[in-house]
């Protein structure tokens, strides 16, 4: 079974993902990951994150696997907490856009999914691209200030909320206008606006419509 769950950055997806799966018994995929794990070779191998072939070429000869826990790991070492860290976050969507890149992590992500009992992935194109015929498609959203304060709780750094808001805008809006594969609600998914739910509520709200429809 495939269960797709989209949305812009900072909606819930991986929490709640993570709890879905954990229920379901299946895999949790966290798409994101890979885009940001190509995104740390990039940097670190000092290449511009806006050169499409030199991102093609580190997606191409990166080994991203992930262990038993979900988490990444880049040719055998383990890919968090760098993944996450600030200078990745902000290259992610230039390195995401090239259509070279989302090919090579594409094929990556249905390979995973064919050799799993069943995934729960998350990302921005799940629902369109990569699993387009998955069993149960969701669209999660939030405002861009709900979204903004559950990071900054995250990251322990409340002060810093209308940065990490103009952030988050910004990667919405680089990832909504791209050419290939841009951040869109499938016409088959159920939107979930998550403002005032938490991590647990949304997860049960999904679980509840796939035990509906399994009914
Ligand atoms: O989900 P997360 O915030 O970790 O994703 C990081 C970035 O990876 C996104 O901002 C987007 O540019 C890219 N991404 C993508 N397609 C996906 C998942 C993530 O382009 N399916």
């Amino acid at each position: 079974m495939i269960l797709a769950i989209d949305g812009p950055a900072g909606a819930g997806k991986s929490t709640v993902a993570k709890l879905v799966a954990k229920e379901l018994g299946l895999t949790f995929l966290d798409t994101g990951a890979m885009y940001r794990g190509v995104t740390l070779e990039v940097l670190r191998l000092e290449l511009d994150p806006a050169d499409a072939e030199a991102c093609a070429r580190v997606a191409a000869s990166l080994k991203l696997e992930f262990d038993a826990q979900g988490k990444l790991h880049l040719d055998g070492r383990p890919g968090e907490p760098a993944i996450r860290s600030s200078s990745v976050t902000r290259a992610v969507s230039q390195v995401s856009a090239h259509a070279a890149v989302r090919a090579i992590v594409v094929a990556q992500q249905q390979r995973i999914a064919a050799t799993s009992r069943g995934v729960v992935a998350e990302g921005r194109d799940t629902t369109t691209v990569v699993f387009p015929r998955a069993e149960h498609k969701f669209f999660l959203t939030a405002s861009s200030h709900e979204r903004a304060r559950r990071r900054a709780l995250e990251l322990g750094t409340p002060q810093a909320l209308e940065h990490i808001r103009a952030e988050i805008e910004e990667r919405d809006r680089k990832d909504s206008t791209r050419a290939v594969s841009p951040l869109v609600k499938a016409a088959d998914a159920h939107e979930i606006i998550t403002d005032g739910m938490s991590a647990e509520d949304v997860a049960r709200a999904l679980l509840a419509i796939v035990a509906g429809k399994r009914a």
